[in-house]
């Protein structure tokens, strides 16, 4: 098929990319656990079976990261980029769509969890009033050569693969302070009128403290498994920092995404141990994430159902997370070319990964609507009695192979020429 591709920036800018290339990972630079025995790893290696680039650049941008899938996030940008542009089919216009009225169908819509305003009014046209919004934040990084190593250890938590963080141990002593000033720091306002509904597995690291004493000392700052090589011991508690790039030349703040205004950042961050000259090269922010109350709006296919021709992928779907939009963008991106040259669309089984997603952005589960990952509680769970937990997600990770390479097998080549 050919296809035109609108990307806004760097015309119109979103409030978390800094750059104009193609695929920026705005926050944490890891594309999720890499292991076939975990839902994010299985779906990945679904995509991959499909023949989707993403995670071929990925795998060739990757950084050593324990057992998860990390890139490199520049090299990653580049070379989806490079792919793109190269390719005789594409036409990539630096754009920003503004109405859907004039867009020929069949038409993707994946502009993201920062999707330009103009076209969520439009969004709003389409599904009346069926967009949400909600908060979503992003950890600092800084800069490796202002770390002090002499504080600092590497280690993977429980010796697992190669010790690929490097971890700052607080005592006791240490920790009270960097508590108390974290929780007393001052806090970027929101914008007015929006109500704040974290999520939880992006909440800010202050807004966590708020819980209590020890609640980031049970979450990301868990000593548990990280012995200090230079003590024997585990420390009270430790700040994790993850690779951004090959060469280490800067750091991710293991969890520590944050709506701290920026000085206060410098301040309270820097009384961590090893990093009390760090340097900022991106501060941590706070950002508003949209998505679609997709249940019933769209189908499994990623098509709205009232809207033939118009498919929705991405974040904006209700499927969270890096991988999990490059999924609902793959279906999405199948399905359209499929509907143009007369195919039926393809619904992957609910088993499946990618099917398992379609479906929760379809269907939803209970009442309320959060975008979701792909995660065992959104696999079916296996019928008769199973002995125990293991067993069963052994089970549903075992149903999604096989009726993955089963309904592969049935529809064939993918492509639709
Ligand atoms: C601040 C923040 C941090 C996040 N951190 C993580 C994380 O660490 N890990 C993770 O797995 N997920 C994270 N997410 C969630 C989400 O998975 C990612 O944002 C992911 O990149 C979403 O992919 P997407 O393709 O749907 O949207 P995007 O990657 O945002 O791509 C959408 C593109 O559409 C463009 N665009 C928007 N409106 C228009 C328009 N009208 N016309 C033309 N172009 C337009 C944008 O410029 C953008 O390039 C984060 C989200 C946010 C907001």
């Amino acid at each position: 098929m050919d296809v035109r591709l609108y990307e806004m920036r760097p015309g119109v800018m979103t409030p978390a990319h800094k750059g104009p290339h193609l695929s920026e990972l705005v926050c944490s630079n890891s594309l999720g656990s890499a292991s076939a025995e975990h839902p994010s790893g299985r779906l990945k290696e679904e995509l991959k079976k499909m023949g989707s680039i993403i995670i071929r650049c990925a795998d060739e941008c990757s950084v050593p990261a324990g057992g998860s899938l990390s890139v490199d996030r520049e090299k990653f940008s580049r070379m989806v980029e490079r792919l793109i542009c190269e390719h005789p089919k594409i036409e990539l216009i630096r754009e920003e769509v503004s109405s859907l009225g004039s867009i020929p169908l069949p038409a993707i819509i994946a502009t993201g969890p920062l999707t330009s305003p103009k076209m969520l009014s439009e969004l709003e046209g389409i599904t009346g009033s069926g967009s949400l919004y909600m908060y979503d934040a992003v950890a600092p990084i800084i800069g490796a050569d202002s770390i002090d190593f002499k504080k600092v250890y590497e280690a993977s938590r429980y010796g697992k693969g190669t010790p690929d963080y490097l971890n700052c141990p607080m005592d006791k002593e240490e920790y009270d302070r960097f508590y108390d000033a974290l929780v007393s720091a001052e806090r970027a306002p929101l914008s007015s009128g929006e109500d704040m509904r974290l999520f939880e597995a992006c909440m800010p690291i202050e807004e966590m403290a708020d819980r209590g004493r020890d609640t980031i000392r049970f979450g990301p700052l868990k000593p548990v498994g990280l012995e200090d090589p230079r003590t024997g011991e585990e420390p009270y508690a430790v700040v994790q920092l993850r690779r951004e790039d090959l060469p280490g030349s800067s750091y991710n703040m293991v969890g520590f995404q944050t709506r701290l205004k920026w000085p206060e950042q410098r301040r309270v961050f820097s009384m961590i141990p090893g990093l009390e000259n760090a340097e900022f090269i991106r501060y941590g922010v706070v950002h508003r994430n949209t998505y679609l109350h997709s249940p019933g709006l769209i189908g499994a296919d990623m098509m709205f159902v009232a809207r033939s021709g118009l498919f929705v992928a991405g974040q904006l779907s209700g499927s969270e997370g890096y991988v999990e939009s490059t999924a609902t963008g793959a279906l999405a991106g199948i399905n359209a070319a499929r509907l143009a040259s007369g195919k039926d669309a393809l619904i992957f089984p609910e088993t499946t990964c990618i099917g398992a997603l379609a479906a929760y952005v379809s269907r939803g589960k209970g009442d309320r609507f959060d975008p979701m990952g792909i995660c065992f509680g959104l696999l079916p769970v296996p019928k008769g009695r199973i002995r125990s937990r293991k067993a069963k997600r052994q089970m549903q990770i075992e149903a999604a192979r096989d009726d993955f390479e089963a309904f592969m097998r049935e529809a064939g080549d993918l492509s639709v020429g």
